[in-house]
């Protein structure tokens, strides 16, 4: 059974002497509301380090609409038994106070990454992100993190904050889990009904089209964007918000394909945001 912590103080304590002993720690954090790729995540974890921690901790400073921190789902219990089951050793799950005692104000921001894909949609989302990922990695002091791939630009960011801030932890980014349908696991997909659900198989087609296009040899930009803006049109009941084309470290967009990119899209499907990627070497 996991040991659920609360308090900052109380986890540093815990993990002290586990640290001395040399052991390894890492750490997942997560919003909770977990899926079968947090699960990767934690076990992964668990493979590579004597001692896991898993964050569960919906952060408002990284949501731009209220309404969509105060529906985001939240299922401690069913999370818990997931770490317990998975072998994660404590569960972080501070109250907002405990993280956010007072306003914040020192922020951790990596603006020149922050300014693309979802961050031009949601400013200050990026920034949000790596100041509690910051905070977690100075509570936990973990040799390890584990980051999706699904979330392709919160881990450019992550990887970019601790490489120029000289964090000491290794950033270890995990594969995409997809349903047998291809869509990426995500804690929003409760959020769709059986149609949404449904139709929203449509954003892993699109980017499966351009990947193979890519594969098949073709390298203009505009031809793959084209390919896949067309998969998105026969669904009207999907809005496309960005689809990108982008260096995968940079996330500037690219003018041809002549070295790996990673193609990343977001669209709507009702009043649901899907966020899903993959990247592609010519
Ligand atoms: P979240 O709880 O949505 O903040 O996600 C916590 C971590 O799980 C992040 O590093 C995500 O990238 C990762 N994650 C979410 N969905 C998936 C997925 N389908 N496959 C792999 N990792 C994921």
């Amino acid at each position: 059974m996991s040991e659920v912590v609360r308090s900052i103080a109380a986890l540093r304590e815990l993990l002290l002497p586990i640290r001395h002993r040399g052991e390894s720690i890492g750490l997942v954090p997560t919003m909770g509301a977990l899926h079968r790729g947090h699960r990767r995540l934690l076990e992964c974890a668990r493979e590579e380090n004597g001692i896991v921690v898993a964050s569960i901790f919906v952060n408002p400073l990284q949501f731009d609409r209220p309404e969509d921190l105060e529906s985001y789902p939240r299922t401690f219990e069913t999370d818990l038994a997931l770490c317990s089951e998975t072998g994660v050793h404590f569960v972080f799950a501070p109250a907002t106070a405990e993280m956010y005692p007072q306003a914040q104000l020192a922020w951790v921001d990596v603006p020149a990454l922050g300014e693309y894909l979802c961050g031009q949609r949601r400013p200050g989302h990026f920034r949000g992100v790596s100041t509690v990922v910051m905070k977690l990695l100075q509570i936990v002091e973990p040799r390890r993190a584990y980051f999706g791939q699904k979330d392709a630009q919160q881990l450019v960011v992550i990887q970019r904050m601790v490489h120029d801030l000289n964090v000491p932890v290794t950033i270890v980014p995990v594969a995409t889990v997809r349903e047998d349908d291809g869509l990426a696991l995500s804690s929003r997909n409760k959020h769709l009904n059986r149609q949404e659900r449904q139709v929203a198989t449509v954003l892993p087609r699109a980017l499966n089209l351009a990947k193979e296009l890519v594969d098949q040899g073709e390298r203009r930009v505009d031809a793959i964007q084209a390919a896949a803006r067309a998969v998105f049109e026969r669904h009207p009941e999907v809005r496309l918000e960005y689809l990108s084309i982008a260096d995968p470290e940079t996330l500037v967009p690219v003018e041809s394909i002549d070295r790996p990119v990673l193609i990343a899209a977001a669209v709507w499907v009702g009043s649901t945001r899907l966020i899903d990627n993959v990247t592609v070497s010519p």
